[in-house]
């Protein structure tokens, strides 16, 4: 076999003139041989790197060798595979874009469509071999190919992300896939911007075979040699339909996020404009549209939260060895308790459960039951699997040794005199070193370490409500928390598969701490007269997942004024004192639960209550104003006192921990956009014309 190196300075022709003879040609990303047949075997190998990802010298080193294989006349068929045992290709290199200037990335969005396009016109029929991470320009590569082999593997997850990062597939991803599986369809995939498993793709049609392993080559081989078949006809790519696919889409898209995200309605409008035109035509819109998302706001923000997330995800501090665990145990089987067992059990760990009440137990155990049958009615999980996640969870009503135990997770009722008394008696039925952690929303992790021998094992875990959707665990360390429990706690939340943000013992943590200034300060435009509605909407318009007073509702006026009375203790001068909590209370009217709090809930809809015969006539812009400053100041206090390390910690934490509308990239990241000295000269201004004490003295 002539083994080449390539050399870009060479003739191509003179080098790759076709010989009957094998060989192989050695680049810095690719290396590909072809075998006596004929069959080209592209491998992608990105040097020094478990992934393989897009750059400008991956895509360029691609190019050239697909320019020499078009003059290989005896080319026969082409198969393009990765040598990652985990990526395929991972999509295109965020970090390195990052870097460019517009003009560099307007080359990069060029080059990607280019060298796909060379790929497509390949005069060979041509085979992706996809396993492991697949996702946007990764997917889009295998657009350009006939046939699309996933291997069965579960790291094989195949998808287009593009418009979850403010994006829009603009590799071919817009043109080819509604050719491949019809417009309809194809909206849905980009819309959604899920990565899904083998089996998924198959059904949704984004891959043409999913095969075994050891068969995948053959497979391959077999499907070289047949001709290949016509493009599938769609209905749906007819320009009598499109426009009605596109205003339906906009439709739903625009109800759902209040059109305040760019990069789907951009997607849909090039789908469908796309799907009935050339393909010359769809790869320029989706160059227009994508060098315009790029230069936007949203996807800079939306692709800083993802790193962000990622290094939370993967994030190992310098100090301390994580200790696995097998084995925990969980105190309370309430809400929080019955989340974090059945979050622990579906990732393999046995868990007891334990309560004083047997009824208590009893919901608890139901609720594990309900999470798991809902994880299999949504195909998350088959049936045995779910079989295994409720045989790891035991239960106990009466005290246990849990000396077997690597971490216990205390989630009984918050109340100081009763989680004391707790960690008292763990501390005495468990082993020296078992972890003791607490999921008090707001308490002193600090006071509850005083309480047993070895502090150094104490640690707060902060989990979210609902445990199985919400991705966030604020991890309070102690001065006197061991590195080792830090790392192990950090290590035990990834393997849980949720993210990480290690903050500090000050009440309320990070989250609970920014939001509830926000929240009082929603009550008190209540008691100013603002209509409910007036509020909870400007805070929808503004990217908030749910109006503040409704989230009061939710969470419970009970619960939120205990949260509240915390905080108050240390934040007197900052928080104010708002009737309308005490009224609502003493009326009974705890929010959703009672049928009653800022809205009326019936069966039939949720109204929101008059407080006021005069409506205050402040309009949604001073009212969005005032509240994401509250938000943006307290965070800002947050970071000053060191309870988060980074502004990026604390942004990422109020994105997955409330939903803080990600597209402006956190309540820090806010806080640049519109300007430090503007929001400072405002919050003076609102500190000024507001009683004390209120929340808008600016943070140093
Ligand atoms: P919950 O009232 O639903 O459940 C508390 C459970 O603790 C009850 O079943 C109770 O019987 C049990 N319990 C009381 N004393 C006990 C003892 N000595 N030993 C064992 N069990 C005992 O409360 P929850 O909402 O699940 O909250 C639990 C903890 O999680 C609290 O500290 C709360 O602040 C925190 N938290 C709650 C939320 C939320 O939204 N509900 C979110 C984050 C954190």
């Amino acid at each position: 076999m002539n083994t080449l190196v390539l050399d870009p300075t060479q003739d191509p022709d003179q080098d790759l003139q076709m010989t009957n003879q094998p060989r192989e040609v050695v680049g810095t990303h690719f290396l590909y041989r072809i075998d006596n047949d004929g069959l080209c075997w592209m491998t992608f190998d990105s040097p020094n790197s478990t992934v393989n990802v897009w750059s400008t010298e991956s895509l360029t080193e691609l190019a050239s060798h697909l320019e020499h294989l078009s003059h290989e006349t005896a080319l026969r068929g082409f198969i393009f595979r990765s040598a990652k045992e985990r990526i395929f290709i991972a999509g295109a290199d965020l970090k390195s874009m990052r870097n460019l200037p517009s003009s560099g990335l307007q080359k990069l969005v060029w080059l990607g469509q280019a060298t796909f396009d060379r790929l497509a016109r390949l005069p060979v029929p041509k085979v992706a071999l996809i396993r492991g991470a697949c996702a946007g320009g990764g997917y889009e590569l295998t657009l350009a190919c006939d046939y699309r082999i996933a291997i069965e593997d579960d790291c094989t997850r195949i998808g287009l992300p593009e418009t979850q990062l403010g994006l829009l597939p603009g590799w071919g991803g817009c043109t080819r896939l509604p050719r491949l599986i019809g417009t309809r369809r194809a909206l849905d995939v980009i819309l959604k911007g899920r990565l899904m498993d083998a089996r998924n793709a198959l059904r949704q049609g984004l891959v043409t075979h999913l095969v075994p392993a050891g068969h995948a080559e053959d497979t391959a081989r077999k499907l070289l040699k047949q001709p290949v078949p016509s493009a599938p006809h769609h209905w749906d790519r007819s320009p009598l339909v499109t426009p009605f696919l596109r205003w339906a889409a906009r439709r739903k898209v625009e109800g759902a996020t209040r059109s305040l995200y760019e990069a789907p309605l951009r997607a849909i409008d090039v789908v469908t404009a796309a799907a009935s035109h050339s393909v010359e035509f769809g790869l320029q819109l989706e160059r227009d549209a994508l060098n315009h998302l790029l230069m936007g706001s949203q996807a800079q923000h939306l692709i800083d939260l993802f790193f962000q997330r990622e290094a939370a995800s993967k994030h190992r501090p310098a100090i301390g060895v994580a200790m696995p665990v097998h084995n925990a145990a969980v105190v309370g089987a309430g809400v929080m308790g019955a989340g974090i067992a059945q979050a622990l059990a579906a990732r393999g760990l046995s868990v007891l459960m334990t309560d004083v009440a047997p009824e208590a137990l009893a919901h608890g155990i139901e609720r594990v039951r309900d999470l798991t049958d809902t994880a299999v009615r949504k195909h998350a999980i088959d049936r045995k699997t779910a079989r295994d996640t409720l045989d790891r969870v035991s239960t106990s009503c009466t005290p246990v040794p849990l000396t077997h135990k690597q971490i216990v997770i205390e989630a009984a009722t918050e109340n100081m005199a009763l989680k004391k008394k707790i960690f008292a008696d763990l501390a005495a039925r468990s082993a020296a070193d078992t972890i003791l952690a607490t999921n008090t929303s707001a308490l002193s992790v600090a006071e509850l370490a005083a309480t047993v021998p070895h502090p150094e094992r104490v640690i707060g875990m902060h989990f979210f409500n609902p445990v199985h959707r919400m991705p966030l665990v604020e991890i309070v360390r102690l001065p006197e928390t061991s590195p080792d429990v830090l790392a192990t706690a950090i290590a035990f939340v990834q393997k849980l598969g949720k993210v990480p943000v290690v903050v500090q013992d000050s009440p309320g943590f990070v989250v609970n701490r920014i939001l509830m200034p926000y929240l009082l300060e929603a009550v008190r435009l209540v008691e100013e007269g603002v209509p409910v509605e007036r509020t909870d909407n400007a805070m929808l318009d503004f990217g908030m997942p749910m109006g503040p007073l409704r989230l009061l509702d939710e969470i419970g006026i009970d619960v939120a004024n205990h949260v509240y009375h915390t905080l108050r203790e240390a934040f007197s001068d900052r928080l104010p004192a708002l009737k309308t909590l005490d009224t609502l209370l003493a009326a009974g009217h705890l929010g959703k639960k009672s049928g009653q709090g800022f809205y009326l809930h019936t069966k039939a809809e949720t109204k929101a209550k008059v407080f006021s015969a005069t409506a205050n006539p402040l309009d949604a812009d001073s009212i969005q104003l005032r509240l994401s400053l509250v938000l943006s100041n307290e965070a800002a206090l947050c970071l000053h006192e060191g309870i988060a390390s980074s502004a990026g910690d604390i942004d990422l934490a109020m994105v997955l921990g409330t939903g803080y509308a990600p597209f402006r990239g956190g309540p820090l990241q806010h806080l640049d956009s519109i300007g430090r000295d503007y929001a400072r000269s405002e919050l003076h201004r609102l500190a000024h014309s507001m009683p004390a004490p209120n929340p808008f003295t600016p943070a140093p």
